[in-house]
């Protein structure tokens, strides 16, 4: 096979499109930086029914290490050496890292989202999870739920039949009713409702979930990071709950994305605090 020669930094990057507005190319670069690691990370605008094409320049020039995004997740599984399994169970990949020579597919989003409740101190081993949606990002959280040990996870979604293939992901999972909500120890919102809404604009129609469904003492997360804090989870802390935002996951599937490629688990931190800022950055800059 052919190889080049390259000397610099090596090179990593978020492949999808559009790209222009992906968050991973900060993230990336400041956990990088933030470690010495000479590695610049960027972001590609691969044309859908083209990830064959960019898989092969990964394994020409040897990058480092790639983060799919939409509308690439499913090609790429096809494309790869090996699938680990969150990623064979989803048919669906976030991350290609190198592994003696073969490209790993992986997913990174449901672990990451694990890994954000229990940076919060919650426990998914034995709890009842509503979780509503069943796009991509709600059938990741509903196989990271189900590994981690849910005892229950009821899935709930605008379409039915959606709804009834990602609750096929875990051994655990049906689809719901809507009083599940209130049984629930965790309810997840893994809708796009509510992103891009600013609380003080949102109106019923951007809330996930009747917000009267809610109550004291369950931890409600919202997978949505823009706003930090969306008009449903504002009534959900009235309703006695405690929220959890999206950012954590967009970090820690980051962080687990970096493991596989560098070997060790980076400065969460340093993620979250460079994602703020830019989240910030973006609110204030008139579009
Ligand atoms: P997706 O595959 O397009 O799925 C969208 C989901 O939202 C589906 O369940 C869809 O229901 C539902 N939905 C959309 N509009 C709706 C409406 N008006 N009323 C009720 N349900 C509605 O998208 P995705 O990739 O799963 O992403 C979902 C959300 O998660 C997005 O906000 C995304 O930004 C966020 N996300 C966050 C992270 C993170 O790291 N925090 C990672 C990934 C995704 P139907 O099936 O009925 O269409």
């Amino acid at each position: 096979m052919l190889t080049v020669q390259h000397a610099g930094p090596r090179i990593a990057a978020v492949i999808g499109s559009p790209v222009t507005h992906s968050l991973s190319p900060v993230i990336h670069q400041a956990a990088l930086d933030a470690a010495g690691v000479d590695w610049v990370y960027t972001a590609f605008d691969i044309a859908p029914g083209s990830a064959a094409e960019a898989i092969s320049a990964m394994r020409l020039l040897g990058l480092a290490g790639l983060s799919i995004t939409m509308p690439h997740k499913f090609d790429v599984a096809q494309l790869v050496d090996r699938l680990e399994p969150a990623a064979r169970a989803l048919d669906a990949v976030n991350t290609v890292s190198w592994d003696d020579g073969k490209l790993v597919g992986s997913s990174t989003d449901g672990a990451g989202f694990v890994a954000s409740l229990a940076e919060t101190g919650v426990e998914v081993a034995d709890a009842h999870i509503a979780v509503i949606g069943a796009g991509g990002a709600a059938r990741s959280v509903i196989d990271a739920l189900g590994r981690a040990g849910a005892a229950e996870i009821t899935v709930l979604n605008r379409t039915q039949d959606r709804a009834e293939r990602a609750a096929a992901l875990s051994g655990v999972a049906t689809v719901g009713i809507v009083s599940d909500v209130s049984r629930a120890d965790i309810v997840v919102n893994a809708t796009s409702v509510g992103m891009g809404v600013e609380p003080g604009d949102a109106t019923s129609v951007d809330m996930a979930c009747d917000p009267s469904l809610l109550r004291v003492g369950q931890i409600v997360a919202d997978l949505v990071y823009s706003p930090l804090e969306t008009a449903w989870m504002l009534a959900a802390v009235d309703a006695g709950a405690t929220t959890i935002n999206g950012l954590g996951m967009l970090v820690h599937q980051a962080a687990l994305q970096q493991e596989r490629w560098l070997g060790y688990r980076p400065d969460v931190a340093t993620m979250r605090a460079a994602a703020t800022t830019e989240l910030a950055v973006r609110r204030n800059t008139p579009r």
